[in-house]
Order: C-alpha cells, then sequence, then structure tokens
C-alpha cells in the first residue's frame, strides 16, 4: 500500500476510535442526565426528545442510546459492559431487548464473541418468544407505508381467518393490507375516542329531534351512553377523593375541540406535538386550586407533556 493510502486509514482508525469513545461517553451521560431528569429542566418531555431536539442526535443514534439507557435501569450489566469496552454500543442495542437480570452474563459474553448477524441467530434461537425482527414502519411514497414486524403464530392465524371473512363479504379474494385496513377501521369505530365523539354528536342531534317522545329518548339516551362510556385505559384521569369526574359529554366535547391530539405546543419552535395516543384530560386550571370541569378549563395532553407541564407548574 503507498504511503498515502496507509496515512488515510491510520487517520480513519483514529477517529473511530475517538468516535467509539465519545459514543460510550455520551451514554455515561445520558444515563445521569435520565437519572436527575435534566430533560424536564431543559423543556423537554422525554429523553428522547431531549437527545433529538437538544442535542441533535439522529433517530436511531438516540433511540439506541435510549434504549440502553432505559434497559441499564433494570439490568445495569448493560451499562457496565458498555463502559468497559466489553462490548460495542450497537451490539448492546442489539441483546437490549432481550436481556434480564438472569440471561444478563450469557447474552452479554454471547455478543462478545459473536460478529452481528450470528448474534441475531443466536438471540431468535434464545428468546423464540421475543421478536428478532425490529418493527418498523416507513413512509415510501405519498400515499403509502411498508410495515414490517414480528407476530405470534396465532395472531397470524387470526389474521388469516379475517382475511377469509373479509373475502367473503367482498365476494373476491383480498389481500392481507385490506384486510389489516378493514380490521383497523372496524377496531377504531369501536374503541377511537375520536370516533366515539363523532357519535356523540349524532346522538346529540338525535336526541334533539326526538324530544316530541320525551320518556323513550330519555331511556334510549341513557341506554346508549351507559354502552358508550369511556374506556378509561385510552384517557385515563386521576382521580383523587374530592375529585368530580368528568361528565362524558364534557370529555367528549374536550376531545372534539383538540381533534383528539395533544396540545402541548413547543415554545421553541411553536410546533404542537403530534401524539395522538395515550391522551390524558389536564385542567388548566389545577382542581386543587378550584378549577372546575369547565370546557374551557380542560385540554388533552400526552402522557409525557402531561408529565412536563405538572413538573414546571409544581416550580
Ligand atoms: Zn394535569
Ligand atoms: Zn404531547
Amino acid at each position: 500500500m503507498s504511503h498515502l493510502l496507509c496515512s488515510l486509514h491510520d487517520q480513519a482508525l483514529k477517529l473511530s476510535r475517538q468516535y467509539l469513545a465519545c459514543e460510550k461517553e455520551l451514554l455515561e451521560i445520558l444515563v445521569k442526565i435520565d437519572a436527575k431528569k435534566v430533560y424536564l429542566e431543559q423543556g423537554y418531555a422525554s429523553l428522547t426528545e431531549y437527545s433529538q431536539k437538544a442535542l441533535g442526535l439522529s433517530r436511531d443514534v438516540s433511540w439506541n442510546l435510549v434504549t440502553i439507557v432505559h434497559k441499564s435501569k433494570a439490568v445495569p450489566e448493560l451499562k457496565h459492559a458498555v463502559q468497559m469496552g466489553v462490548i460495542p454500543l450497537s451490539k448492546a442495542r442489539q441483546i437490549a431487548p432481550h436481556l434480564t437480570k438472569e440471561n444478563s452474563q450469557k447474552f452479554i459474553a454471547l455478543a462478545q464473541a459473536m460478529p452481528r448477524e450470528k448474534l441475531q441467530e443466536a438471540l431468535a434461537k434464545e428468546c423464540p418468544m421475543i421478536p428478532s425482527v425490529e418493527e418498523r414502519a416507513r413512509v415510501i411514497n405519498a400515499t403509502q407505508a411498508e410495515l414490517s414486524l414480528c407476530l405470534p403464530k396465532e395472531v397470524m392465524e387470526k389474521i388469516r381467518r379475517a382475511q377469509d371473512r373479509v373475502s367473503e363479504s367482498q365476494k373476491k379474494w383480498v389481500g392481507l393490507a385490506e384486510t389489516l385496513e378493514q380490521v383497523v377501521e372496524f377496531y377504531l369505530q369501536h374503541k377511537d375516542p375520536k370516533e366515539k365523539a363523532k357519535r356523540h354528536e349524532v346522538r346529540k342531534i338525535r336526541a334533539t329531534v326526538k324530544a316530541a317522545q320525551p320518556r323513550r329518548t330519555v331511556r334510549e339516551f341513557n341506554a346508549a351512553e351507559k354502552k358508550l362510556e369511556w374506556g378509561s385505559k385510552s384517557l385515563p384521569i386521576v382521580q383523587t377523593k374530592d375529585r368530580v369526574p368528568i361528565p362524558a359529554e364534557i370529555k367528549h366535547e374536550v376531545v372534539n375541540k383538540n381533534a383528539h391530539r395533544c396540545t402541548y405546543q413547543d415554545p421553541r419552535t411553536q410546533l404542537r406535538c403530534e401524539k395522538e395516543r395515550f391522551l390524558h384530560f389536564h385542567h388548566k386550571l389545577p382542581v386543587a386550586m378550584g378549577g372546575t370541569n369547565a370546557l374551557e378549563n380542560l385540554t388533552l395532553l400526552c402522557s409525557a407533556h402531561h408529565r412536563l407541564e405538572h413538573y414546571q407548574s409544581s416550580g
């Protein structure tokens, strides 16, 4: 090899060593930041958000680091193995989803001894219940996305059964994509707070129309109301003894008003949070300070921003 090529190789080697050392140091700092919740202090709802927005790390890099930080809380051996240089960060990330206190020694040794592909095979064999394929949803063009995921065999069988039913009702063979579309649509019709809130609007109109027959309408209305009560899982509210539960009607109004989306606005970018899942009802003026269940006093926040809001308002 010529002198020039040799020197390029040496430079690359030196820089990559520095790069890997930096990664290790960054992990150590992030563990401390997570423990002391420094990201809340900085106005970020989670360590992931902090590492992407404040530190400017890519989605993948921050995901890798945060996964290891979180797993290390239950299995500190993982963090130690990275810090001692026993395994690189990439392999720590690879074994993290499968790691428990009991198997940590064995898996760290495997990660140390095997190249990435062999390790992936070994993990698949050792942990058949845990998917070794990473869940990924990727937008491929303006109208389509590609989804890859691992399912238990029984779930796949159920999807096939659903595929048969959809095919029957459409009197033609229907593919998996269309089957999933139908299944998801059906589920949302019954479980999605947005759809429920829409139905609530329709019921309100019907109730007004049927006002001419009050006895029947009230009974029907109550029965329907009972049936459509909120699933507290998707929209949990903290209730203390003194708290009056938020009436279902008000909840529907809050959901409609805020398009079933977290209302937190990033003070730096003015962008509204995208989260539509695990939303909480939040009292703008706290109940403890005389805040009521009036529509104007309620808003929707995702769990992370709900935590941030209370952290900031508590001082
Ligand atoms: Zn709150
Ligand atoms: Zn949010």
